[in-house]
């Protein structure tokens, strides 16, 4: 059976941007037969993320993520529907994920590598599993939950960075349901920032691009921060962090502003921030939504209700056709998305 496939096709460097060109679409084939235990699926949404970055390098620098091969096809968290089914647990017509959904149009799969799905739960939008009801909702709300202190009647002041991205428009929404009183986002472009204030409920949002952050941040926030959730590091997250509160905490969600960068992960802070979040007690402690399966499947039904009553507006930036995933990942690192990055794959 003839398919189309996307493969690494260079490596950007330890140090270098990512750009479309990394990765090549190529014809290939699967075999025209299923054997026991496998399901044939048909591919439909494929989510492009952050962390992808670091496996197109040789050394991933963490030990839960394998490293691309270049001419191998690349890999990621993937939505389908199962076509032809071997597997007892499964049915055609079923409604599939999994973690490691290889970037192709069909492939034959494991069955038991594969997560039913409802898509009930969701309003019939698949792709949110990839998203809002997938590992970017489970990494706002168990980030929270874990690593963020949050007491409703408390009166915190949450900032999100990322804030218009895929985790953080959702971590600043959910911050405001489990009981802050004022969430400020940081973003890169004023629209990012109006779709915060209007649609998505923060208070108030930052454009990191223009102006002066910290003096932003001191109006906004005029009794500190106690809460941050932190997608991006680096000077931003320098400048939030000096503004913070005593006892106060630091979600470490992610680092984008150095994944181009060959630093270890976390990278440390600047001695002069780091003086501060020691002096302050503040909590900044490594955050990985993957050490928290136990609480998975309980927390993508919160979700989904969420989602349901409405009280979690979900943005997606849509990009159609296999052959442009290069080009959406390349996008979403310089700030081209709204929301979670999704590749539609129709064929
Ligand atoms: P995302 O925020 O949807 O996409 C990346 C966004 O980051 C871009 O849209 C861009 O928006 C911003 N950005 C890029 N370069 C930047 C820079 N140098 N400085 C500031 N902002 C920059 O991605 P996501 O999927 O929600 O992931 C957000 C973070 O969470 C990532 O760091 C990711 O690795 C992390 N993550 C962690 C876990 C975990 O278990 N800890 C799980 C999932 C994701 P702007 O226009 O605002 O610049």
């Amino acid at each position: 059976m003839i398919i189309q496939r996307v493969v690494l096709n260079s490596r950007p460097g330890k140090n270098g941007v990512p750009v479309a060109e990394n990765f090549r679409l190529e014809q290939s084939t699967i075999a025209d037969t299923v054997q026991t235990g496998q399901v044939r699926v048909k591919t439909l949404y494929l989510s492009v993320d952050p962390y992808m970055r670091c496996r197109m390098n040789e050394d991933t620098g963490s030990d839960y993520l394998r490293p691309w091969q270049l001419s191998e096809v690349a890999d990621g968290g993937g939505v389908g529907v199962v076509e032809e089914s071997k597997y007892e647990n499964l049915a055609k017509g079923d409604f599939v994920t999994s973690f490691t959904w290889p970037w192709q149009t069909l492939a034959i799969l494991d069955g038991s590598s594969l997560q039913k799905l409802v898509p009930q739960l969701v309003n019939g939008r698949l792709s949110y599993f990839l998203g809002a009801a997938g590992i970017t909702g489970l990494t706002a709300l168990l980030g929270i939950r874990e690593k963020g202190h949050v007491a409703a009647g408390a009166n915190q002041t949450m900032v999100v960075s990322g804030a218009a991205g895929a985790c953080g428009s959702l971590a600043g929404q959910i911050g405001r349901l489990e009981g802050c009183s004022r969430v400020v986002g940081i973003a890169g472009t004023d629209e990012k920032c109006s779709i915060l204030a209007q649609e998505m409920g923060f208070d108030a949002a930052i454009n990191y691009k223009k102006g002066d952050v910290a003096k932003q941040l001191r109006e906004l926030c005029p009794g500190g921060v106690d809460v941050y959730f932190d997608n991006v590091g680096g000077d931003i997250s320098d400048t939030v962090i000096s503004q913070m509160n005593q006892n106060s905490h630091i979600i470490l969600c992610g680092q984008i502003s150095q994944y181009n960068k060959d630093v270890p992960y976390p990278p440390p802070l600047p001695p002069d921030i780091e003086k501060i979040q020691k002096e302050r007690n503040i909590t900044r402690e490594r955050f990985l939504v993957l050490n928290y399966m136990d609480k998975h499947e309980a927390s993508v039904l919160q979700l989904c209700q969420w989602i349901q009553e409405g009280k979690l507006k979900v943005r997606e930036t849509m990009v159609e056709g296999l052959a442009n995933i290069g080009a959406a990942f390349q996008s979403m690192m310089s700030g081209g998305n709204i929301g979670k990055q999704i590749v539609s794959v129709s064929k």
